[in-house]
């Protein structure tokens, strides 16, 4: 049905009348005026669709009234009637906005035409405009809908490291800025009795107060909890600026967030403007809420069945497992490791028995590992009469922040393991001191044939004295060697420091060095500093590991080499260093010749006699010193030895 309003304006009473005749077999509601200050009061009161008016009129002409129609309502469609001779009136009403003319006198025809051409340009306008606002509309939402999704995006990527809906939530809050104007925006946590506000300008008691108690109200109706403001703890996300006479919130909107059926708490959003939100700001935090939840339960029934992926295949697994999980403080362990904690087999381990039984700290782990991972540890089970002894290899998880998100623990039963070295220890330690002191006999009788106390030597007998008494040093050597691989296994490898010169000890020590590197005419340098330097060290131990050092320069060099023991002075160290100019030690076996019993297996290495033990007692006996030793070498020019040694008691 056409509801178009027209308005009819001439000061001929015959001719509107006429026209209005006319135009009653239309659905138009019509309207008339005598004159133009009549039309413009109608004009004023209602909203025509149409303004067909006279040009020449007593009090307001026709010109006037179509400014002042066109001012009101600049949609108006208006039709001016016009008798001959007046072309440049008619020019200037057009120029005036006028849409159309009409020569009087006009055929019937000729004059519904006109009206008719005219409302439906009007409402193809006016459609237009209704297609272009639903157009806009339709654009907020699609943008609304485009932000909705790009969150929960980013919530599912973050979600599946942190766990908790106080999280999730927090992540909505956070979000809200970017999409909304506001002044306020809160966040109550109902089961944490916290309210988190974020106040874009400012704060009052009073305001918190209110903000509290609007919360409140709103989860009480779907909450059974009856708690008081006072019960809630305020938390500002950014810094609170009190101000008494803050304005007041002129509009503002709660939204319960919900998960499943149960409220978990109310997100406030308000402004001290009127009218600030709209009907779609609503539904969208709503929506977002809404949807947030429903991501977050749908990604946890996924994470859980992963779990339970997860604890299958580690309830398989060989070894014992824990792995820790800082976000729900949620534990998985596998039977073995039961087994290993706890002989009776119940299922429910804690994390707090898991930290009593193995005497671990989690939080102290997770510190630990996060500066040096994996850490390898060894724990110790009291079972009564025998103890367990377990391995753990213990890794941080790490998220792609690079955050610890909790622990990984693999542990093995190395208890056979440990007893089997321990025999093995006590055997070397057993046999070593069986072989000591009949070595050391015949070092003495050695010595009593050489002195010529039991009758002259032949020149013949005298060398074999001299192999004798050679080889007698060597096992005595080696027996001192693995004498101190013992001690240092069972703990018992001490050093008894005392205040001495070095260089007097080195210097005192050289003719026994020097009888070791005789043999093959290697010659000993000495580089030491003119000045007495005192350290606070253990003499026999220094003594050991320059005899051990030069013992391998000699069997590791050519004859007629030299050898340079250094000694320089670094304030609160000295160092040490012991080169020689022998086969040297390729840069990939450097890092395993101080393992114990590890020994370099090419042809001119072999032919030399060792156990590997040297340079490992060396690095215990530094150690105990707490100095260090570096090592510089190139194959086919040499070896040097540097050992920092601090000069006092540390
Ligand atoms: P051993 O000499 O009894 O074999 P060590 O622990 O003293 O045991 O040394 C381990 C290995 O390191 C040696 O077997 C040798 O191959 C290498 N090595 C040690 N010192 C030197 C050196 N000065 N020059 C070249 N190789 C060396």
């Amino acid at each position: 049905m056409k509801e178009e309003k027209i308005l009819i304006v001439d000061d001929e009473q015959p001719l509107r009348e006429m026209i209005i005749d006319i135009l009653k077999e239309s659905d138009y509601y019509i309207d008339d005026a005598s004159d133009g200050l009549e039309a413009l009061e109608k004009l004023k009161r209602t909203k025509y669709d149409l303004l067909l008016t006279d040009l020449s009129m007593p009090k307001l002409d026709g010109l006037g009234l179509l400014r002042k129609a066109k001012s009101l309502n600049p949609d108006i469609a208006t039709i001016i009637l016009t008798g001959h001779g007046t072309m440049e009136t008619v020019i200037k009403a057009l120029q005036l906005g006028a849409n159309d003319f009409i020569t009087k006198p006009f055929e019937v025809k000729t004059l519904t035409n006109i009206i008719e051409k005219n409302l439906i340009s009007k409402r193809f306008k006016k459609e237009n405009l209704r297609l272009q606002t639903q157009i806009a509309k339709d654009k907020e939402q699609l943008r609304k809908k485009v932000i909705e999704l790009s969150f929960l995006r980013k919530l599912g990527i973050n979600l599946s490291y942190t766990f908790s809906f106080t999280e999730l939530f927090n992540m909505i809050f956070k979000s809200l800025p970017e999409h909304i104007d506001y002044d306020f925006s809160a966040i109550l946590n109902i089961q944490k009795r916290e309210v988190k506000i974020h106040p874009r300008i400012i704060i009052s008691d009073k305001l918190v107060l209110w903000l509290k108690n609007s919360m409140l109200t709103e989860i009480s109706k779907f909450s059974e909890d009856n708690i008081t403001a006072d019960a809630i703890e305020e938390n500002f996300t950014s810094e609170k600026i009190p101000i008494e006479d803050a304005p007041d919130i002129k509009s503002y909107f709660n939204t319960i967030l919900w998960i499943k059926d149960k409220p978990f708490g109310v997100i406030n959003i308000s402004s001290f403007k009127e009218d600030a939100f709209s009907e779609s700001d609503k539904e969208f935090i709503k929506n977002l809420a809404k949807q947030s939840s429903d991501t977050f339960l749908r990604l946890k029934a996924v994470i859980s069945s992963q779990r339970e992926k997860l604890q299958f295949i580690i309830d398989s697994l060989p070894d014992g497992i824990i792995m820790y999980d800082t976000n729900d403080d949620s534990i998985l362990i596998n039977p073995k490791s039961i087994m290993m904690i706890d002989r009776r087999k119940t299922r429910e381990v804690t994390k707090k028995d898991i930290e009593n039984r193995l005497n671990l700290d989690f939080s102290e782990l997770i510190e630990e590992t996060s500066k040096n991972s994996p850490l390898l540890k060894e724990v110790t089970l009291n079972m009564g009469k025998d103890d367990i002894i377990l391995e753990a290899n213990i890794a941080s998880l790490v998220n792609p922040d690079g955050l610890s998100q909790g622990l990984v623990m693999v542990f093995r039963d190395v208890t056979a393991e440990r007893k089997l070295d321990q025999l093995k220890q006590e055997f070397i330690s057993n046999v070593s001191h069986e072989l000591r002191t009949p070595a050391a006999t015949i070092k003495e009788f050695i010595s009593i044939l050489n002195d010529e106390i039991g009758g002259t030597l032949t020149s013949d007998q005298r060398e074999y004295t001299e192999i004798m008494s050679s080889n007698i040093d060597r096992l005595l050597r080696l027996i001192e060697n693995l004498l101190s691989i013992s001690r240092a296994d069972s703990g018992n490898l001490k050093i008894k420091n005392d205040r001495f010169d070095l260089n007097a000890l080195i210097r005192k020590i050289s003719p026994s060095l020097l009888i070791l590197l005789n043999k093959k005419k290697i010659k000993l340098n000495l580089k030491l500093p003119e000045n007495p330097l005192e350290i606070y060290a253990d003499p026999d131990s220094i003594t050991q590991i320059l005899t051990n050092l030069i013992d391998n320069a000699k069997k590791y060099s050519e004859k007629n080499t030299e050898v340079t023991i250094g000694v320089e002075d670094k304030n609160n160290d000295v160092l040490i260093w012991i080169s020689d100019q022998g086969y040297g030690i390729s840069p990939e076996k450097q890092k395993d010749i101080f393992k114990r019993f590890y020994r370099i297996e090419s042809k001119k290495e072999a032919r030399q006699e060792g156990a590997g033990l040297g340079l490992p007692i060396i690095k215990e006996l530094i150690e105990l010193h707490k100095g260090k030793i570096e090592i510089d070498s190139d194959i086919g020019k040499g070896t040097t030895f540097f050992i920092t040694l601090p000069k006092d008691e540390t």
